[in-house]
């Protein structure tokens, strides 16, 4: 293994190598226990060196009959509460890309920039900004330090009409397990520099179109990507929808399901409930519930007064021509009328005055729009692609200490406890009624807040992410959240709600589904990765 570490040192330099335990330490810190942990961390600079490494460590694996290491690879490694940077096996070396970053063939005419693994949200937004705005990007409610190619290989998701971050990228430069390069789509005939006129504008190229290999995979190192950009709207406006009865989401999904359909709502619509609303909004009152959990029902229905907090709150937003928003918003107003008459619409000019005007309404109403306004602003702010860290003090809601501070935050150094399940369902009243019935019930029987967010996606399908948020530094907690994990998990996919991305927890159950693709996948593996250099068993391939 030394002769290894002074191989790859050549390649990246003693600074960007590292092998002792503390060092590495570091890099296996989790929001959930973690089975598999990495053992060397390597931070390359460049593609060339991306190759090398791969290259080294299939030469030493041919070498070493009895010592064998694989590549487990982040971006930014911010994959928290999903993986964080945790491996898919046990001592691997973590190659972490965050150097890598490159902003290139930015075309304001056509919308669209090639962007490498450490470009993260924030510099996307600097940049497009630096290029007067014209196109706004798709930003998460993850930290702006997240990848922008880290969260897509996952095939995460966002809040404007942009939101489905997969469907809106092509051309992937990969590295694969022989250390080779190769291009997607049309730029896989690149020559002398000339490149195909569309590679960065027509998605399928020519042929078997197989993006989606590389993402949610282990088949190959994505090291480039093309991403399509939103040109910035005439008009913008969002809109937030609020029910007080809980029961009447079913109907409320059924009224936005043709909206979204027939593309009167393109932006991905999100629909939290009150829980998710108050975890935003505060911390958890644990001398007022005496220490008990899950919360209270008398505190609960305290909390949502004093922020103004409904049963389930949608946000989405309209992008187009004034015109053509007037008219959305008369079609949105027309369609939710029978469930409920609870709708706003604010621009800009609206929330600068609820911004300037929330102190003295706070004090005539009593309701804490101190708070609740600055929520609704980030939202707002989202929905234009704007990347904030506001969202992750949420997953501190457990933590018997709130953070001092938002920047910089980073869960898995204060031993948060959090672990996403996002399953997948058609836009369809009768499925969300039966998603939200069962994770109810698991959770608040293990003693958690079923924290519940719901985004209509794609124009067929929403994805429902619940939330497992606990304090880890609570004795018994860990083990109590896992099989709160494990009892939801079995519940939903036994009745056909199959996640859209997997926790590095979440494997192992997802490891003993049947499934007639797999097998065909590890074929591929075996001759594509004939060493297994890279990240064996992530996805179950
Ligand atoms: C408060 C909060 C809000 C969040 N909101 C959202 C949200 O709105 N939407 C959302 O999608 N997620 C959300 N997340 C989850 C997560 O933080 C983001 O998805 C984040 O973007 C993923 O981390 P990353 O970008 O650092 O990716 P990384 O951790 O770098 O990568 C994620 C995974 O992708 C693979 N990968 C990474 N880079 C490569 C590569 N170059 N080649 C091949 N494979 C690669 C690896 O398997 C890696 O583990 C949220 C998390 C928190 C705590």
């Amino acid at each position: 293994m030394n002769n290894l570490i002074s191989l790859l040192t050549t390649i990246v330099g003693k600074d960007y190598i590292f092998t002792s335990s503390e060092k590495v330490a570091e890099y296996n810190l989790g929001t959930f226990p973690h089975k598999n942990t990495n053992k060397i961390v390597i931070k390359p600079a460049n593609t060339a060196q991306v190759q090398q490494i791969v290259k080294t460590i299939n030469q030493y694996n041919l070498s070493n009959d009895d010592s064998k290491f694989a590549i487990s690879t982040v971006s930014s490694g911010k994959n928290w509460g999903y993986s964080a940077q945790e491996p898919s096996f046990d001592n691997a070396i973590l190659m972490q890309l965050s150097r890598i970053k490159e902003l290139d063939n930015y075309d304001d005419k056509q919308g669209t920039i090639t962007l490498t693994p450490g470009v993260t949200q924030q510099d996307l937004y600097e940049y497009l900004q630096e290029q007067g705005g014209k196109f706004w990007m798709d930003a998460t409610g993850s930290s702006p330090e997240c990848s922008i190619i880290g969260n897509t290989m996952e095939r995460g998701f966002g809040h404007t009409e942009y939101g489905d971050h997969f469907n809106n990228v092509c051309s992937f430069e990969v590295i694969l397990a022989d250390g080779s390069l190769i291009n997607t789509g049309f730029k896989q005939f690149s020559k002398n520099g000339v490149i195909p006129v569309a590679a960065d504008c027509y998605k399928w190229g020519i042929g078997p179109y197989v993006d989606g290999l590389f993402t949610q995979s282990n088949f190959g190192i994505v090291t480039k990507m093309t991403l399509w950009l939103m040109p910035k709207p005439e008009h913008f406006e969002a809109f937030f929808i609020s029910i007080k009865d809980e029961d009447k989401i079913a109907d409320l999904i059924d009224a936005l399901q043709p909206l979204k359909l027939n593309g009167i709502i393109k932006s991905s619509a999100h629909i939290g409930n009150d829980h998710k609303a108050i975890q935003a909004l505060s911390f958890y009152p644990w001398k007022k519930a005496k220490n008990q959990t899950p919360l209270p029902e008398s505190i609960k229905n305290t909390l949502k007064k004093k922020f103004m907090v409904n049963a389930w709150s949608v946000s989405g937003a309209f992008y187009g021509t004034k015109a053509e928003v007037k008219v959305w918003k008369k079609i949105l107003k027309q369609a939710i009328k029978p469930v409920t008459t609870d709708i706003k619409f604010i621009d800009q000019s609206t929330l600068n005055l609820a911004m300037k005007f929330k102190g003295i309404l706070s004090l005539i109403t009593g309701i804490d729009f101190n708070s609740n306004i600055p929520l609704l602003e980030k939202v707002f702010r989202l929905k234009q692609g704007i990347p904030t860290n506001y969202f992750i003090p949420s997953t501190y809601w457990r933590k018997k200490t709130p953070p001092k501070t938002i920047d910089g935050l980073d869960p898995t150094q204060d031993n948060v406890g959090l672990l996403w399940l996002a399953p997948i369902a058609p836009i369809d009243g009768q499925h969300v009624k039966a998603m939200v019935k069962i994770i109810n019930a698991i959770q608040i029987k293990y003693g958690y807040e079923p924290g519940l967010s719901i985004t209509l996606l794609t124009e067929r399908t929403l994805d429902c992410v619940v939330s497992l948020v606990y304090d880890r530094d609570i004795e018994g907690e860990d083990v109590k959240a896992l099989a709160c994990h494990d009892e939801m998990f079995e519940a939903l996919t036994n009745k056909g709600y199959f996640p859209y991305r997997l926790s590095s927890h979440a494997h192992e159950a997802y490891s003993k589904i049947d499934s007639s693709l797999i097998p065909q996948l590890k074929k591929i593996k075996s001759v594509l990765d004939q060493q297994t250099v890279l990240s064996p068993d992530k996805y179950g391939i």
